[in-house]
């Protein structure tokens, strides 16, 4: 929206000062249809403001915390009071005493923050940052799924709805799954879901025979083995690194498999200068940023760019991040018998990981 062009709705909620009940009542009205069809709100922002300053007064003034993935581009990362993967950002939203957390992820974290601290309010700035993966796997079908396999344990990654952990034994990421599957007993018969390549993985790990869901997340599905392979040609002395999330003959071939968090931490520690990173894009910037004389170099996809971007997490902007906090919308909000059950698997998820110092 053009800010010049400002709304009907706009001028008259400015008029009524947005506090009479009319201001009150269009301001809804026009924010139910942004956030029905678009999914964030879509006000216009004064061009001068210095949105980055604004953000950081507006996070003071509603005592709110920026958790942000790596995924995120590199201008919300900047302005995150925390960033990490999926375990990183449950262990935040598990311990923050803010009383609003902005969630810069996907909708499936944002519910998980929601599960973790029920009484905070959970902002998204984009309703619509989904995730492929997430829905590989509709509860309903991983229902009938569970039943056929009634003496199974089921651990979830994180990657899944609400619904779907509330269906889980135990919740998992992919710094954590191997560790979660080990604390088991040997005989303890398993379930892994939704990300089949995550399940096949862990399942060669730890030598155990897991059911397998048949999902995957379509950013780690469409790295090109051909054009890494020409890359490796290209830079000898790099260190091909991937995340788990990936196909199998692209693991077949990593020097290093490991989470966002894992990948980053091997870059630093890692004497070599060069790196060819084969996960989503945006945890360049901060590899780039721990290692700044390092070179890193995002796998290629099989299609026609240079890197592999998340089309859900890049649906955030520093302009969604900025409406969502001023106007204190959209808010991910849950069905409390929903966080009931799907609070148990995740903490259990914490508590294993605490115990293996993770
Ligand atoms: S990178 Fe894949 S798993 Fe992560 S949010 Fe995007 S689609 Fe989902």
């Amino acid at each position: 929206m053009d800010f010049v062009s400002i709304s009907f709705f706009t001028f008259v909620l400015l008029m009524s000062n947005i506090h009479g009940p009319f201001g009150r009542m269009i301001m809804n009205t026009q924010f139910e249809t942004d956030l029905e069809s678009k999914g964030f709100i879509d006000e216009p922002i004064d061009p001068s403001l210095d949105i980055v300053a604004e953000i950081q007064r507006l996070k003071k003034e509603k005592n709110a915390v920026i958790l942000a993935h790596y995924y995120q581009d590199a201008e919300i990362q900047d302005i995150a009071d925390y960033i990490g993967d999926s375990l990183g950002l449950s262990q935040q939203a598990a311990k923050t005493d803010a009383d609003v957390i902005v969630f810069a992820g996907v909708h499936f974290m944002a519910e998980t923050a929601k599960i973790l601290s029920p009484k905070k309010k959970v902002l998204l700035p984009d309703l619509k940052a989904g995730c492929s993966l997430s829905d590989s796997c509709p509860p309903h079908l991983f229902a009938k799924f569970k039943e056929q396999y009634p003496d199974h344990l089921v651990i979830t990654y994180v990657n899944c709805t609400a619904e779907l952990k509330a269906l889980s034994d135990i919740v998992c990421t992919s710094s954590n799954a191997v560790q979660i599957v080990e604390s088991l007993p040997k005989d303890q018969k398993i379930i892994f879901g939704p990300d089949r390549n995550l399940g096949d993985y862990v399942r060669k790990k730890t030598g155990r025979d897991l059911v397998l869901w048949n999902g995957a997340c379509m950013v780690h599905e469409i790295f090109s083995q051909d054009k890494i392979a020409d890359l490796r040609k290209q830079f000898p002395e790099a260190k091909f690194i991937a995340h788990p999330e990936c196909e199998e003959h692209i693991l077949a071939t990593a020097d290093y498999i490991g989470s966002t968090s894992g990948m980053l931490k091997y870059t630093i520690e890692n004497p070599a200068q060069q790196f060819i990173v084969a996960t989503e894009s945006g945890i360049l910037h901060q590899m780039q940023k721990a290692s700044p004389n390092k070179l890193f170099i995002p796998a290629p996809p099989n299609n026609v760019c240079a890197c592999n971007d998340c089309p859900h997490m890049k649906l955030n902007t520093l302009e969604k991040l900025y409406n969502c906090l001023y106007y204190g919308l959209p808010e991910v909000d849950l069905d409390p018998a929903v966080i009931e059950r799907a609070r148990l698997p995740i903490e259990r998820m914490l508590e294993i990981s605490e115990r293996f110092g993770l």
